[in-house]
Formats: C-alpha cells, sequence, structure tokens
C-alpha cells in the first residue's frame, strides 16, 4: 500500500512549508534568538499547515541541538518527529474534538505538571482548539497564563473566534493563509517531478482551483489523478474526474460566442445538458475563460507569466479569439455571464439558463448577423413565454411551429421580429405571470410574499414596473419589508431576465370606502388612480452586486497584478 502523497511530503522543517512566510518567518527569528513564547495559537483555513506548523515547533524546540530554526534532523527526537517517526513521548497532540471537557482540560493540567521525560520542553498541541467548550478553556486558563517552564502550549484551529478571549489574549496568534495558485503550481510540480508522473498540459491548473489553496486538498486531488492514470495523467480524465467543462467545449462555446454564431451558440448549450455537465460549473469555467482571454488581451506577450501553467498555444489560442470578440464584446461578455451566475439558483430550469445568457451574450453585438441571431432568439423567448403573442410556458407547439421555419429564407419575418430583444416584455406577460412571481417569491422568503401577495400589475414599460398597493400602510409595509422588493425583482428577473424598478399606484381612500368600487382594472379608470411619485425608487435601483466581479476583475487586469491573490 502506498502512503498518500500529502502525508509523504509533509513538510519537516519551516524551510518546507510552502506560502505561510508570513508565520515561518518570524517563528524562526523567534527560535533562533530563543525568544520563544509558551503558548502559541495558530489559525486558518484547513489544510494549509496549522498543525504540521505545530509539529515543527516542537520538533524545533526539542532538538537536542536546539532549540534551533532548523532541527537536526539526526537526534533521538527529531526522528520521532520526524514524517514517519513513532512520536515522542515529550510531544502530546490532543484532537480538542474528542477531548473538550472540564475532565480532559483537568487531565491536561495534571500532565503538564510532570517534567518531560527526556527533551527540553513538554509541548501540548491542541488540534481543533475551536472545539474546547469554555468550561474546558477555564480549566486551562491558570496553566495557559503561568505554565511551569518546561511546558509550551500550540492550540491550532479553523475557528480562532472561538477560543476564548482570555485564553487567546494570553498566546502569540499566528495566521495562516490559503496557498496562492502561483505558488500551489509550482509547488504541485515539484511534486510531480519528484514522483516522476507525467501531466499532460492544463490538468495542473484545473488541480490548483480545484484544490482551493489548501496544500492538502491540492495534494489528494493529485495523488487521485495519479493513482486512476498510467504513468501519465491525461487532460480528459482528470477533466471529468474533477467536473470541469473540457477544453474542447469551452472552445466552442467561446468561438460561437466570438463570432457569434448562435446556432453554434445553442448547440453547445445543448450539448452542456445532453452530456450531463453541471451548468453552474459551465456557466463558472466560461466566466474563467473569458477573464483569462481579457487578460491576454490587455497584457499580451506578458500573459504567460500571470497565466501560470497556461501553454504557448493556449496563449495563442486566447490571443485569436480575444482578436475575434473585441475588447468592448468580451468585457460585455463577461458582465453578461457574471450577471447570470449569480441569478443562477435552482428555481429555473438551467437549460433556460444557460439559453438566456448565450442571447444576452450574442444580442447586443450583433452587427450584420442580427437579424438571424434576433431571430433565434426571439425562438427562445417563445419557448419560454417572453415573445410576441406566448401561450403558455411549457407548450411545445408554437415553438415547434418557429423553429420549423427556415429563419434565412425569410428574411421578412425576421426583420420584424427585430424589436423584440431580449427584455421587451409586455404588460399582458407580466400580468399573466404574477402568480408564478408571486409563487417564486414564497418560496424565497415568507416575509416577502406576506408584504407582496395583495399587490397588483397595474402597467409595465421598459423597465418600469407599476404596482398597485392596497392601501398607502400596505405600501410602508412593503418598503420597510427588510430586502422584499429586491426578493420581487429578483423573482421577476429569473422569470423575464429584466431588472425592473417599482413605482408605486395607490387608490384614492374615498374610493375604497365602498367595497363594490374595488377596480379590477385600474387602467380603464385612470381618474381613480393616485400615483405615488417615485419615493421608492432609491431603495429599488440596480442592485449593488451586478457586476461587481466584471468590475474587480478589471480593476485587477489594469493593475496587472491579478490572479495571485484570488
Ligand atoms: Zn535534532
Amino acid at each position: 500500500m502506498v502512503t498518500a502523497l500529502y502525508r509523504r511530503y509533509r513538510p519537516e522543517n519551516f524551510a518546507e512549508l510552502i506560502g505561510q512566510a508570513q508565520v515561518t518567518a518570524p517563528l524562526m527569528a523567534a527560535l533562533r534568538s530563543d525568544r520563544v513564547n509558551h503558548a502559541y495559537l495558530f489559525s486558518g483555513p484547513r489544510g494549509c499547515g496549522k498543525t504540521t506548523s505545530a509539529r515543527i515547533l516542537a520538533r524545533c524546540l526539542n532538538c537536542a541541538e536546539g532549540p534551533t530554526d532548523t532541527p537536526c534532523g539526526k537526534c533521538d527526537s527529531c526522528v520521532e518527529l520526524a514524517r514517519d517517526g513513532g512520536g515522542s513521548l515529550d510531544v502530546v497532540e490532543i484532537d480538542a474534538a474528542s477531548h473538550n471537557g472540564v475532565d480532559d482540560a483537568r487531565e491536561l493540567r495534571e500532565r503538564a505538571g510532570y517534567a518531560p521525560a527526556r527533551d527540553r520542553y513538554k509541548i501540548f498541541i491542541l488540534d481543533e482548539a475551536h472545539m474546547v467548550t469554555p468550561q474546558g478553556f477555564n480549566a486551562l486558563l491558570k496553566i495557559v497564563e503561568e505554565p511551569p517552564a518546561h511546558v509550551k502550549f500550540i492550540f491550532a484551529t479553523t475557528e480562532p473566534d472561538k477560543v476564548i478571549a482570555t485564553i487567546r489574549s494570553r498566546t502569540h496568534h499566528y495566521p495562516f493563509r490559503l496557498v496562492p495558485p502561483a505558488q500551489m503550481l509550482d509547488y504541485l510540480e515539484e511534486v510531480c517531478v519528484a514522483e516522476k508522473v507525467e501531466i499532460a498540459p492544463g490538468v495542473m491548473p484545473l488541480v490548483v482551483r480545484s484544490g482551493g489553496g489548501s496544500v492538502r486538498d491540492s495534494l489528494s486531488l493529485l495523488d487521485q489523478l495519479i493513482a486512476g492514470s498510467e504513468g501519465r495523467v491525461e487532460y480528459d480524465r482528470a477533466v471529468a474526474l474533477l467536473g470541469y467543462t473540457p477544453e474542447s467545449l469551452l472552445d466552442e462555446a467561446i468561438d460561437a460566442l466570438a463570432i457569434r454564431d448562435s446556432a453554434s451558440a445553442f448547440g453547445v448549450v445543448d450539448k452542456v445538458i445532453q452530456s450531463g455537465q453541471d451548468p453552474r460549473q459551465f456557466v463558472e469555467d466560461v466566466l474563467e475563460r473569458l477573464r483569462d482571454i481579457i487578460l491576454v488581451a490587455s497584457v499580451g506577450a506578458g500573459a504567460k507569466a500571470v497565466l501560470r501553467g497556461a501553454t504557448d498555444e493556449m496563449i495563442d489560442k486566447m490571443q485569436s479569439q480575444a482578436s475575434k470578440f473585441g475588447q468592448a464584446e468580451l468585457t460585455h461578455a463577461a458582465t453578461e455571464v457574471n450577471a447570470s451566475l449569480s441569478a443562477m439558483s435552482g428555481a429555473t430550469s438551467p437549460k433556460l439558463h444557460l439559453e438566456l445568457m448565450v442571447a444576452k451574450v450574442l444580442v447586443p453585438g450583433a452587427n450584420s448577423s442580427e437579424i438571424g441571431s434576433l431571430a433565434r432568439i426571439e425562438r427562445l423567448e417563445r419557448r419560454i413565454g417572453i415573445g410576441e403573442g406566448a401561450s403558455p410556458v411549457g407548450s411545445p407547439a408554437p415553438a415547434k411551429v418557429v423553429a420549423a421555419e427556415p429563419v434565412s429564407a425569410s428574411p421578412a419575418v425576421a426583420v420584424e421580429a427585430a424589436p423584440v430583444a431580449v427584455g421587451s416584455v409586455t404588460l399582458a406577460q407580466m400580468k399573466a405571470a404574477w402568480p408564478e412571481i408571486l409563487r417564486k417569491v414564497e418560496t424565497k422568503s415568507m416575509a416577502a410574499w406576506l408584504v407582496a401577495f395583495g399587490l397588483d400589475v397595474v402597467d409595465f414599460e421598459v423597465d418600469v414596473l407599476t404596482v398597485r398597493f392596497p392601501s398607502q400602510y400596505d405600501l410602508e409595509k412593503f418598503k420597510a419589508a427588510e430586502g422584499a422588493p429586491d426578493v420581487l425583482r429578483t423573482a421577476i428577473f429569473e422569470e423575464f431576465g429584466v431588472n425592473v424598478k417599482f413605482k408605486p399606484y395607490l387608490q384614492a381612500v374615498a374610493e375604497v370606502v365602498a367595497p363594490e368600487t374595488k377596480v379590477i382594472d385600474v387602467v380603464a379608470e385612470p381618474e381613480v388612480v393616485v400615483v405615488i411619485e417615485p419615493e421608492v425608487e432609491p431603495e429599488v435601483a440596480e442592485p449593488v452586486d451586478d457586476g461587481r466581479y466584471g468590475e474587480s476583475l478589471l480593476r485587477e487586469i489594469l493593475d496587472a497584478k491579478p490572479l495571485d491573490d484570488k
């Protein structure tokens, strides 16, 4: 049986630990000048070296030639505390997840009273320290505050905030971080060289992405890929295992969007669905690729230094894709894809979502191929009930009829369809879909639904939706309800793909007195309608987070210091 990679490559001294210089440098300095504190708190995300560092620190402290910043590796203590050593009597590792009570703390206190069996210090490493109960911590407080000279404590935790403040204030706190992608990539490549494993181009960046900055997770993934390969980790297998969109499919999508070939673009969407890819992952992958292309377009030849792990062919390909897009289109595409990603939820059919995304990317830039695109988008609209004369959602008949129409052969029809872009929703459609929108609101937030269920659609123009409130009181409640306008707006967006602004209408109070006068069709009797001018507008403005990713993306690119801290 082979030991797991992350265990075989577990660092034995601080120099071998990657990506944590902010911790290792001061620790090594303290060891060199013999100013080691009696208690430490190591915090940070899982799998980035907290427990390993605690063991290294113990090894440094108890080395026969120490305390030293680099353990000798030869003395008894060093051998016992090496990665395949049996462990030392004087270094006690406690998993606080299962030993978190007062009794455990008392036992620990007792053990700390004894002198070390052989080495300089008795060192207690408390893993998952946030699991210790407040009572447990209180029992420990005294000894952590004034430990015997031969005792050292190292607490390791993913949640330092849960370690009680009185303990925290008696420790030196070292925050560990996720390892930046570039550094991780270099490290994994070193491991592969040491393991004599060949990795196909393009695989490593995927492993780094999946590992999410955790060395342990990244090594485990690499381990799994190596185990499932025969001497060479192939790209196709890695993509399938890690669940990413295959490069070929991604290229097809990007090429189709770049040259605004809507037929191919919708074809890709179909392939994604038919082949069982995760739609959300696909959108993420497209966004990631667009980001890379923007980067290549902006940085040019320097892109290779920024896009670690990308081959020359990939850079060339992205350069040609960038030129097909054009800068403005590229930005527009990234913005739309990003908006689509944040709007994705379980409520809408993933396929519709992908199609809407494709449609939105294709529309504005369409020039010579505009007619063809719009005609096809209209087909898409009809299928989801947005287009002119929409039939109820789910009725396939009209969609088939339209699909059967040879688009290119009937330009007249297509030209007529041109004004109907995605987003031009009619009042009738809005009214028809209103019950469904309210149902969505109900599933999202009961609180929002309670203030929204009595509202009626009065008018809809461009993106301003006029809704009737039964009374001033209802309007106030709606405005006061936390997030209700946002929930309603999101539900409308999911239904139609448009971001609306709300305009409230109130019926004149006098008219409401007699129950019979409850006006069903307000439009028919406009004189009884009081318009409350856009009081609600400010808080109903565009969602703030729209395009945030795109913006920060561009800023990152313009500053030319991206990727590393992602
Ligand atoms: Zn030693």
